[in-house]
């Protein structure tokens, strides 16, 4: 096992990453910019290392300042967290030249599902159910047209680079695809400076299912149910729950084990998330991500276990301390996402926090870097906490979110809790009857 491990990151999921290491007796290092010399992750490590400048780029994203990072204070492993570079292949490869352990998967299946068309592809051979659309990339309009003729309109135009959100155009009918096509392109190249789209069905109703899988990079791999994230805003997700609402156990059971088997196969390591739209029963791959996502929680709370735990464990080459028949769901969990923004515009709301007091007692777990006196800086992501309710079941994990709302105080900053209120009163909501369309639809019904 490792004796110190670097946390690539800042924010809440820094902190998540310092806790597990030191159930586990692993000292901790946090990085951080200059603007972040007085966050909480830096406070609560073992030690921190000033990486760089206010800007991303050259602090969180910089890869030579985290390896002298390493070098300085002996840290053999570096934990990236979500988001920065916990999906950069490049990056992976870099570690392994300086003899530092990646926590998470190989850069070979960081390099594939990375890449949209190939990790379609290569799930597809591996027999999982992808969403009708283009074999592979589509290079000019009249190709689209074609394509979309075949599998009916509307379609969605998608960046095979693209990632949170971006990139993604619908056409309704064939004259709007020209636009739809060009736009896509020219933007996913600003974006992520490759041009390259492909072509699926937009559907019209689905779900967001997302199946948790666990390899042990030996072949062996289980999967942790499944996690609904339909309520989105421009394809960003912003509540989460656990076990979904609209899923069977026999559903579960069924495509857990597709995806379980398929990243056993490939041999991959440590946790990802399997992504699916879901209608009329069916499931339909859309993506596959190569890292810790910010709603594991929920998954935490059914099941019972630590998944970052898990991750350190099977990047020392330890195994996995569960096999597939010891994880039965116990309960529902749900978690809403807080960012610093002030509704109904959603703009960036960074600021001094005045007052703080984060919500307890049972089945309650905040996941959050503030402190009262602290000031969230304008450079990056907007999230500030993540509030975790676990009941015995759905109803009950609605009424414990509801009651800890309500004792959540944030003053100095506009957040996102006044959303939440909203929308638990609204009976969709309540009983669990949205796709990911509800949340658009009902913003420009109540907060336009
Ligand atoms: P990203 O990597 O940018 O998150 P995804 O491929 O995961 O992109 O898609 C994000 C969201 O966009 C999905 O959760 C869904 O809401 C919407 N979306 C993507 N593909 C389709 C599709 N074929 N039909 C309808 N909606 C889609």
């Amino acid at each position: 096992m490792f004796d110190k491990i670097l946390i690539a990151n800042r924010g809440e999921i820094a902190l998540r990453v310092i806790r597990a290491c030191r159930e586990m007796g692993i000292a901790s290092v946090a990085v951080h910019s200059t603007a972040d010399a007085d966050a909480m992750h830096v406070r609560m490590a073992d030690e921190s290392v000033c990486i760089g400048p206010p800007s991303s780029t050259h602090s969180y994203l910089s890869m030579p300042a985290l390896i002298s990072a390493c070098e300085i204070t002996g840290a053999q492993a570096i934990h990236p967290g979500y988001g920065f570079l916990s999906e950069n292949a490049g990056f992976v490869q870099m570690l392994e030249d300086h003899d530092i352990t990646f926590i998470g998967p190989r850069a070979e299946h960081i390099r594939i599902m990375g890449d949209k068309i190939t990790a379609k592809d290569t799930m597809k051979a591996l027999g999982v159910p992808c969403v009708p659309g283009s074999e592979g990339g589509v290079n000019d309009v009249d190709e689209a047209k074609q394509v979309a003729a075949q599998i009916g309109y509307p379609v969605i135009i998608k960046a095979t680079a693209g990632g949170g959100g971006r990139g993604m155009k619908v056409a309704e009918n064939e004259a709007g695809l020209e636009v739809a096509f060009r736009t896509a392109r020219s933007e996913a190249k600003a974006a992520f400076g490759n041009p390259d789209v492909y072509i699926e069905k937009y559907l019209q109703r689905p779900r967001h299912i997302e199946i948790q899988v666990f390899g042990d990079g030996k072949g062996r791999a289980v999967h942790l149910g499944e996690r609904d994230c339909s309520l989105q805003r421009r394809h960003q997700k912003v509540l989460e729950e656990a076990p979904g609402p609209a899923i069977t156990p026999e559903q579960r059971a069924r495509i857990g084990k597709v995806c379980a088997d398929a990243v056993a196969k490939i041999g991959y390591s440590g946790a990802g998330t399997i992504e699916f739209l879901f209608e009329d029963g069916e499931f339909y791959f859309i993506e596959m991500n190569t890292r810790l996502q910010v709603e594991h929680p929920v998954t935490e709370a059914i099941f019972g276990v630590d998944l970052v735990r898990q991750q350190i464990r099977v990047a020392a080459g330890l195994p996995m301390e569960f096999h597939q028949e010891d994880l039965v769901i116990n309960g529902h969990s749900i978690e809403v996402r807080i960012n610093a923004e002030k509704v109904p515009g959603f703009s960036p709301c960074p600021g001094k926090i005045t007052q703080y007091h984060a919500p307890g007692g049972l089945g309650v777990r905040m996941d959050s870097a503030l402190y009262q006196g602290y000031s969230i800086p304008p450079y990056y992501d907007s999230l500030i906490g993540k509030l975790i309710v676990h009941g015995r079941d759905r109803d009950e994990a609605l009424a414990r979110l509801s009651r800890a709302l309500g004792e959540l105080i944030v003053d100095g900053v506009d957040t996102t809790v006044p959303l939440f209120r909203d929308l638990l009163a609204e009976p969709d909501i309540q009983s669990g009857n949205y796709s990911i369309h509800w949340l658009e639809r009902w913003l420009a019904q109540h907060y336009a």
